[in-house]
């Protein structure tokens, strides 16, 4: 079998390699791709670092013409990496493919972003100065990312940074290696000079740990869990670097007694239940008042019932496997968790069987749940969600907010006072009324509050505040 290789300095290189497994059907080897040596991360480090001086420089048409290359192709081979993503990373055929136009529109935003760099030029408060504003790269970027979104969160980091003119070494997931390839492998073709992009897949402890411990790295923007954005943040105090860090969620989602019982029971199954729950703004909390809390329930039963889970290709599928045997382990533990604290399992939460060996788990809701259960409090990063009773609107806008996390916050109401009252006072990044949770656009600013993210936003024009450092230039005229 080939060797997917790491590209160092604009070389393929690397000879150990892991396998890629399909969780839908863990007897296919996606493919084999190579494992990075703590060496193969300081070549990479270095040139990046060598490449970045040409690259700061380049002309905005080169950028342009680079990233919208990318783009283009990535649109036109939408099915093919869509296919890759989903075996690799479990989510349906559909929703894979969504995954992957989006990471074309996002090289098609920066391109364009590219050709809009602009600074001010302002009156000094001193006569005879003129004053100018301007954005700068920034310099070598470490990006790493999680498994869950194997295309578009790479796009989302790569593209701003290319566009604004910084050079990369980037470490994908070790579960979803394939994605990251290709748009590298894209990128590299589409004319980027050697070393401006490079990828060292690998383990977190070896690759990740290396580009934490270098001084030469002046940002890294990191998308994963808590625990590893901790120690992200901790490293980079130390190198006085600049991160942007988007962790985990446990995402509200506010069911009112006026609200629509179809849009809220079609809002809260995708927020729960769609990628397999395997999102950072997927709701595992669904806070219903009292009014329409039993017909909620029941609906959202029935609804269930109507999901299929299955092998991620096959048409028809809902849901797909979870990504590998470890989540599916957490999530397992989770259910047992819920029952011991005393909450109720209303659908599901077994293992199931299909066609193919994979990791197949029936999606788990949860009634009589309380806001102090570790299951409200804990990302499970799976198909397991909690409906937590409340009285009124009060009760539950201040049950959303308590939590740690405030990444994405939903409410699903008929009434124009409570969708306003709750845009303002919802203690998250992202607000959503009469939608689901996740499911954001491409070209305006995603992150979150509290134990969420830390640093400025991602993407839209907003991803110039982390991928740039302002000069301002005084000259006596
Ligand atoms: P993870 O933290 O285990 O891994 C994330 C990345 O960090 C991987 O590439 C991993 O190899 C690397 N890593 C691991 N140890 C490292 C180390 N010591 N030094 C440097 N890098 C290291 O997270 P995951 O399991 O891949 O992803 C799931 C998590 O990601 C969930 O908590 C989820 O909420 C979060 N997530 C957040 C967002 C968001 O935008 N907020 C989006 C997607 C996923």
């Amino acid at each position: 079998m080939t060797i997917y290789q790491n590209l160092i300095a604009g070389e393929w290189t690397g000879a150990d390699a892991v396998e890629n497994i399909n969780p839908s059907d863990t007897k296919e080897v996606v493919g084999l791709y190579a494992s990075g040596s703590a060496a193969d991360t300081k070549n990479a480090i270095a040139a990046a670092k060598a490449a970045f001086p040409a690259w700061s420089r380049s002309g905005i048409w080169e950028r342009h013409v680079i990233l919208k290359k990318a783009g283009d192709e990535i649109m036109a081979r939408k099915d093919e990496l869509g296919a890759l993503l989903a075996r690799e990373e479990g989510k349906t055929l559909p929703e894979a493919i969504g995954e992957t136009i989006r990471a074309s529109q996002i090289f098609e935003f920066f391109a364009g972003e590219a050709l809009r760099l602009a600074g001010e030029v302002v009156p000094s408060v001193r006569p005879n100065i003129g004053v100018e504003i301007t954005r700068e790269p920034l310099g070598v970027i470490g990006i790493i990312t999680p498994w869950n979104f194997p295309i578009a969160i790479p796009a989302w980091k790569i593209a701003p940074a290319l566009c604004y003119g910084n050079t990369v070494v980037f470490k994908p997931a070790e579960l979803v290696p394939g994605c990251s390839w290709a748009i590298v492998d894209i990128l590299n073709r589409a004319g980027l000079p050697k070393g401006v992009l490079n990828l060292v897949m690998g383990k977190g402890s070896v690759v990740g740990q290396t580009m934490l411990d270098s001084p030469d790295l002046a940002g890294i923007t990191f998308t994963g869990s808590v625990g590893t954005g901790k120690r992200v943040a901790v490293s980079s105090i130390e190198h006085n670097r600049k991160i942007q860090l988007e962790m985990g969620g446990k995402n509200p989602m506010v069911i009112l007694d006026d609200a629509d019982l179809n849009v809220a029971v079609e809002a809260a199954a995708n927020s729960a239940f769609f990628s397999t729950g395997q999102r950072c703004t997927a709701s595992s909390r669904l806070i219903v008042t009292e009014g329409i809390h039993d017909r909620f329930v029941a609906a959202m039963t029935e609804k269930l019932k109507s999901l299929n889970v299955d092998h991620a290709l096959k048409t028809g599928t809902h849901i797909g496997p979870v990504v590998d045997e470890r989540q599916l382990k957490t999530d397992i533990d989770y259910i047992e968790i819920g029952r011991q604290e005393g909450a109720k399992l209303a659908f599901g939460g077994e293992l199931i069987s299909r066609d193919t060996p994979g990791f197949y788990l029936q999606p788990a809701l949860f009634t009589e749940a309380t806001n102090q259960m570790r299951i409200s409090r804990e990302e499970i990063f799976g198909p397991v969600a909690s409906v937590i009773r409340v009285k009124d609107y009060d009760e539950a806008l201040a049950v959303a907010n308590d939590t740690p996390f405030g990444l994405s916050s939903g409410i699903a109401t008929t009434s124009l006072k409570h969708a306003t009252h709750f845009k303002r006072n919802a203690e998250a990044g992202m607000v959503m009324v009469n939608l689901p949770t996740a499911g954001v656009d491409f070209h305006v600013p995603f992150g979150g509050r509290k134990g969420s993210s830390y640093g400025s936003r991602e993407q839209g024009k907003y991803a110039a505040e982390f991928f740039t450092v302002v000069k301002t230039a005084y000259t006596l005229a």
